[in-house]
């Protein structure tokens, strides 16, 4: 069963703020088996919501809105809802009771616009919102084959959260007898290209329960595997096999699964063995400083970044590094921008540990912007091949 997101909000259309209400609900709609279909974002235009909500009701039957419940007149999907379906708004008593009661907690007392807030689309279910001022409502409808719901919630994240989390989730599995449950497991992988990694997999990529797709970032790809199934055991057993053939043809490659970052594996390797890092670097941005120093366990095995001079040899750097910063592993990089467009660009540098000291020279062809993320990615990539 599928759903649709309608993110209501000028700011959304204009850039000012990111949508992450509908990323958020499409993840949370995986836990009850549901899948997002289609996601739009919306201007605040009466006229235009209501079209694009009677389309959206037609074609899905469960439908989510986020923000427009505001109380000013700009304010416009509790109109909008109403008159996608032809219905009055109604006023409801007991809404205004809590809105007040809620402002009264604050010592403040309501406008009569935000008496507004108090008034849902005929035939709706309110939903009071303990977590802010603006109530949410469904309407229950026959336009999507003949059993449909178009729900509104407010933009506030915050609020939003709440009442998918305690509301909504609960309704819909209810309503529509949803049993299942979508489950992903995001394999890490670092060291790889795209392009390779689709030479190896690409056979599982057409598999369509658990479906196998990428997703790749600078210096480092995801393979997701996403089951459908009527439980989380179910869910699991049909990633196993999956997963296990993943990790059978890129074993070399993946450093961990769903939110981990080779950051904190990498932290976590130096921690393991009692080891303590150190750099030195030039032209880098202080990206990989920035990306060690905020490890958690950064104290315990992160001794800081130093500069490197103009025409300092990388091996002896990283040498001198590791012996003035009494650190078990030095680091020296330098990046090189070049200063037109058709220039060179990359990285050279050197890992110095106990067990000696190796120098790379990597040519970079990606936009100069992420260079520096480029760059520190690579070197965290060295490291956590050092340190396995
Ligand atoms: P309230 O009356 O409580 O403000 P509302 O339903 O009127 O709720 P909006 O006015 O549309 O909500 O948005 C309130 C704030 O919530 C926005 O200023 C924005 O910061 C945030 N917000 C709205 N929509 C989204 C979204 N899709 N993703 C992330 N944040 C959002
Ligand atoms: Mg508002």
């Amino acid at each position: 069963m599928h759903a649709e997101l309608i993110a209501i909000g000028s700011e959304l259309v204009l850039g000012e703020i990111v949508d992450t209400n509908s990323a958020h609900i499409a993840r949370a709609l995986r836990g009850i088996g549901l899948s997002v279909e289609r996601s739009t974002t919306i201007a605040d235009d009466l006229p235009k919501i209501t079209a694009l909500m009677r389309e959206a009701c037609a074609r899905t039957p469960i439908v989510i809105t986020t923000g427009g419940l505001g109380p000013t007149v700009d304010d416009p999907t509790r109109a909008a809802v109403a008159a996608a379906f032809d219905r009055e708004l109604d006023f409801h008593p007991e809404l205004w009771r809590q809105i007040k009661e809620r402002f009264g907690r604050f010592g403040r007392i309501p406008g009569d616009n935000n008496r507004q807030q108090a008034f849902i689309p005929a035939g709706g279910t309110p939903v009071e919102n303990p977590v802010g001022t603006a109530p949410a409502f469904w309407v229950e409808h026959t336009a999507a084959y003949g059993d449909g719901v178009i729900i509104s919630l407010p933009g506030v994240p915050r609020e939003m959260e709440h009442l998918l989390q305690a509301r909504v989730l609960p309704y819909l599995r209810e309503r529509f007898n949803l049993t299942g449950v979508i489950k992903a497991r995001v394999l890490r992988t670092i060291g790889i290209g795209e392009s390779n990694i689709d030479a190896l997999i690409g056979e599982l990529e057409k598999l369509t329960n658990p479906t196998v797709g990428l997703n790749a970032h600078a210096g480092n790809v995801d393979i997701r595997i996403t089951a459908t199934a009527e439980s989380e055991a179910d869910a699991d057993a049909l990633i196993a096999p999956v997963e296990a053939q993943v990790r059978a043809a890129l074993a070399d490659h993946i450093y961990g699964q769903n939110g981990e970052t080779i950051d904190q594996v990498v932290g976590r390797a130096l921690q393991a063995r009692g080891y303590r890092l150190g750099i030195a670097e030039s032209g880098a941005a202080g990206q990989l400083n920035a990306r060690l120093a905020v490890l958690p366990m950064a104290a315990d095995v992160y001794a800081g970044a130093a500069p490197l001079g103009t025409d300092e040899d990388l091996a002896l750097a990283a040498e001198r590094i590791r012996a003035s910063q009494q650190a078990h592993v030095g680091v020296a990089l330098r990046v090189y921008q070049g200063a037109g467009p058709m220039d060179p660009r990359g990285l050279e540098l050197a890992i110095s540990d106990s067990t000696g000291t190796d120098t790379q020279r990597s040519g970079y062809g990606g936009p100069p912007a992420s260079l520096p993320l480029w760059s520190s990615t690579l070197i965290l990539n060295l490291l956590w091949r050092r340190l396995r």
